[in-house]
Formats: structure tokens, sequence, C-alpha cells
């Protein structure tokens, strides 16, 4: 059975700062990502180690956090039948050297840091991820 699937999707500050916003989302159109909400927003130090709880042992923490919280972000919530994998195929591998042609990370990324998108992994992430940025009433629809 095909059942719809949300998964949420940031324009890094990297993107941003290269203008990139408008052919990152033609890229999640043109692959029948419904948008559902999206925003541009800056988010600051405290609010980009919470969204990367999940990597505060890690040694690239402090650097990721940092860069996140460096410059404006566009974030989207998406839905489309298995959204999560498609997205994560769509942006390509975290280190844009390893990224297959036609990906986004290997058109805009720049380093492993440097990556130009976020996507959500799992459904359970997603979930939390989605909320972060949108209310409730945001994605009702
Ligand atoms: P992904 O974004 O592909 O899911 P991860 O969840 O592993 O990758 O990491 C989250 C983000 O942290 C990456 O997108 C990237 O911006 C940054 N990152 C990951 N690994 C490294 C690293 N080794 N050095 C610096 N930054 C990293
Ligand atoms: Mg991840």
């Amino acid at each position: 059975m095909k059942t719809l699937q949300r998964t949420l999707t940031i324009v890094k500050p990297d993107a941003v700062r290269k203008n990139a916003i408008g052919d990152i989302i033609e890229q999640f159109e043109k692959n029948n990502f419904r948008i559902l909400c999206l925003k541009m927003l800056e988010i600051s130090k405290h609010q980009a180690e919470q969204f990367y709880a999940v990597h505060a042992a890690k040694p690239f923490y402090n650097s990721l956090t940092d860069f996140m919280s460096s410059g404006p972000i566009v974030a989207l919530a998406l839905e489309k039948e298995n959204a999560i994998a498609d997205l994560r195929k769509l942006m390509g591998a975290t280190n844009p050297a390893n990224a297959e042609e036609g990906t986004i990370r290997k058109k805009w990324g720049a380093s492993i840091e440097h990556n130009a998108i976020h996507g959500s992994d799992a459904e359970d992430t997603a979930g939390f991820e989605l909320s972060f940025f949108f209310a409730g009433y945001e994605l009702a629809k």
C-alpha cells in the first residue's frame, strides 16, 4: 500500500549564501514533493544545539551548530510517498565528495560540514524535526 510520508528539510546557510534556494526548491517540485509549508529564518546557537542534540557527543557538534546559526536558513515540510528515503537520495551523501551526480549536495555542497541541505533520516526524527520548525496548525493540511 502506498502511504504518504512527511519529512523536514533545511536549505542550510551556505546554500542560502550561494543564492541556491530557488534551485533547491525546484528540485523538490520536479521530484514530486509537495511543499506543505516553508519558512526562512535564523536560528540561535542554542536552537541549533537543540535541533542537533542527537550529535551532541560528536567532535563536529560545536562547529556544526556555529555553522547552522551563522545566517538565514529555509525550513520546509515536504510530503510524498516514501518522502524520507527519496529526499535522502535527492540530497546525496553527507560528504559532497562522495555524492552522486545529479544530487543537491554534489551540486551545492562544499565540504562534509557545508553540505547545503539537511533531511530527516527516519520517521521518528522527521516527527521531531517537523514539530521543531512548524506548529500543528501549519502541518494540518
Ligand atoms: P546527514 O546530514 O547526511 O544526515 P549527519 O546526520 O551524520 O549527516 O550529520 C549532520 C550534519 O553534521 C551533516 O549534514 C554535516 O553538516 C555535519 N557533519 C557530519 N559529519 C561531519 C564531519 N565529520 N565533520 C564536520 N561536519 C560534519
Ligand atoms: Mg542526519
